[in-house]
């Protein structure tokens, strides 16, 4: 027997207030916030749909690790449990832990990276780039052609194009490549997965160029019910023994705990490579803290080997994976445009297609993001021309090619009835749309201004 109503596979034993603000206070936060969504004190927020990174609510049983925290200096009891937990998963014998994913990225990257080094991905998440790009290497993503597509469904587009990987290896030289990365599931291309065919395929590349094969693998837990789901070869498999074999098949792996393991903090690096992590070890101890704690508190490393195991159970990531897309199926129902298929953690809307009328200078993204908050107390981010929006030589704005607002949703935090407020919240968008008006730049600082900018409505 199966019921269409997916119910939240826990109990609520610890409730966090949230403050039901009216419009007329929400106009008045927003305008205070200078119209960047950033810039609101979460405590202004009914719905926060900013990220799912850190956000997670931990169990009864994570908390109680938490109790439990061994604060030894070296070789703690909660090290020695995440540390068998990882390696049980992971396969892979030299374990690395970190504050969270970005450290783990510095750690491996700037001791592979540098000069004259390429790096090449299905898509490198913002941090990974980053960390790459100030080694001095450059980074490449390829992926699939169907990803740039948001409304042709696919079941896999988080793939890498192997075609391309192939003529890269060739064009630069196996030994020009600082590693081949594997993000999963896509996170930058809107969450969507990678299949275990095309990471078998990449893998042999890889095996027959003599390059490094590196997983980020943030969210394998995510992309593992993907797999089984859609592929047919692993519809009888266990999530773990998909996450499992897909481990087997790289060189290492870097993963930020805040997503698929969890919990609010931590991250670690894994490597079958001995010198390469006696390397990495060296930085870590300078940088981090002592191998055995990076930079985690005992109790960060006991919430994470629970959290770690706990993200596998079938009734919570049918939950998880089944939760987003009915968020994003009620909206497509109503008609808000919204990039297809749906990923694992996040709702991606168009806004260029839901207020056609306002031009990519007039930044749409940007205007749903706040009509949501001014509406609902509903809170997202701008993924567009705000965020990767550049100027040419006049002045004048060189969109981005999606105008996208995330909606990103937090591990076990929000119920159905919280989610059915926001498909509510989206009516009201619907109707208003046509009236809906822009917003300009009033001040913006040199880098990264999607954080900082203030913004006023036309
Ligand atoms: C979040 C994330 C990172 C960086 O991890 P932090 O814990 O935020 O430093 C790296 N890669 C991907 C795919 C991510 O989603």
């Amino acid at each position: 027997m199966s019921f269409k109503t997916i119910i939240e596979p826990f109990r609520i034993k610890t409730v966090e207030p949230i403050y039901i603000s009216n419009a007329s206070e929400r106009a008045a936060y927003l305008k205070q916030a200078k119209y960047n969504t950033f810039k609101l004190k979460a405590d202004q927020v009914i719905i926060d749909l900013l990220t799912d990174s850190g956000t997670s609510a931990m169990s009864a049983k994570q908390w109680a690790g938490i109790m439990e925290g061994d604060e030894a200096y070296a070789g703690s009891n909660s090290w020695q449990k995440m540390e068998r937990v990882i390696r049980d998963l992971t396969g892979f014998d030299h374990i690395l832990p970190t504050h969270q994913g970005r450290a783990a990225e510095r750690i491996l990257y700037g001791t592979i990276g540098g000069a004259g080094k390429v790096f090449i991905s299905n898509t490198h998440f913002d941090t990974t780039r980053a960390n790459i790009e100030y080694s001095g290497a450059e980074a490449i993503d390829i992926p699939v052609p169907e990803a740039s597509n948001p409304a042709v469904p696919h079941p896999f587009k988080g793939n890498m194009d192997t075609e391309k990987l192939k003529k890269l290896l060739q064009v630069h030289g196996s030994d020009n490549i600082g590693a081949v990365i594997l993000t999963v599931t896509n996170n930058s291309g809107g969450g969507q997965p990678v299949s275990m065919k095309n990471a078998q395929q990449v893998s042999e590349i890889c095996k027959d160029a003599g390059v490094l094969f590196i997983l980020d693998c943030c969210r394998i837990a995510e992309n593992a019910w993907f797999i089984k789901d859609r592929e047919d070869a692993w519809k009888d498999a266990t999530y773990e023994d998909i996450a499992k074999h897909m481990f087997r098949l790289a060189d290492g792996a870097v993963m930020s705990a805040k997503k698929d393991a969890l919990v609010n903090m931590g991250g670690f690096l894994v490597l079958k490579d001995e010198k390469l992590a006696l390397e990495c070890t060296n930085l870590l101890i300078i940088t981090e803290g002592y191998t055995t704690y990076g930079g985690l508190s005992g109790r960060d490393m006991e919430a994470l080997a629970i959290g770690l195991k706990e993200v596998f159970r079938p009734d919570y990531l049918k939950y998880r994976i089944r939760s987003t897309a009915y968020l994003g199926n009620k909206l497509t129902e109503l008609g808000i445009p919204v990039m297809q298929p749906i990923g694992g953690h996040a709702v991606y809307v168009d806004a260029k297609a839901l207020y056609p009328h306002i031009p990519a200078h007039e930044y749409p993204g940007q205007t749903l993001a706040c009509r949501l908050y001014e509406l609902g107390g509903v809170r997202a981010v701008e993924i567009g021309s705000v965020m990767f929006g550049k100027y040419d030589e006049n002045g004048k704005l060189i969109p981005a090619p999606l105008e996208l607002v995330r909606l990103a949703i937090p591990r076990r935090v929000y119920t159905q009835s919280h989610i059915e407020y926001v498909i509510e919240v989206f009516e009201k968008i619907l109707e208003e749309k046509d009236n809906t008006k822009g917003f300009k730049i009033t001040y913006e600082p040199p880098f990264l201004r999607h954080f900082t900018a203030h913004f006023e409505p036309l």
